[in-house]
């Protein structure tokens, strides 16, 4: 039997019984109750979104330079750093040109250096 089911055939007793004080503790308490329900789903969504970021976050590489990228996948995607630092979003960057990349959200530009040892 759930809190809510429990909590009305208490009401519906109190009620029977024709005792006044009971079923007016009984309301009250059932109201609380229902606020503490509310209360705990709250914090069970919270707790769900911040698994979410720690298990995103345990996944990410930072560089030297302003992106993040993921260690799963496959092809490595440049995410803007500065999105995630701030709103904790992965924004994927757009290469506008050689080794230059740019957030389409904040318009954050970075490069990628790591690109130039390579080349040499
Ligand atoms: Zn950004």
């Amino acid at each position: 039997m759930g809190l809510y089911d429990a909590m009305k055939d208490a009401i519906n007793l109190a009620q029977k019984a024709d005792n006044i004080e009971l079923y007016r503790q009984l309301l009250d308490l059932s109201a609380q109750a229902l606020e503490l329900q509310a209360e705990v789903t709250r914090l069970q969504e919270e707790n769900t979104e911040l698994k979410k970021v720690r298990n995103l976050e345990a996944d990410l590489e930072y560089h030297v330079d302003a992106f993040v990228t993921r260690k799963s996948d496959v092809k490595p995607i440049k995410y803007c750093a500065a999105c995630w630092a701030d709103k904790k979003k992965l924004v994927p960057l757009q290469d506008i040109s050689w080794d230059n990349y740019e957030c389409p959200l904040c318009k954050a530009r970075a490069v990628d250096k790591s690109q130039w040892e390579e080349r040499q």
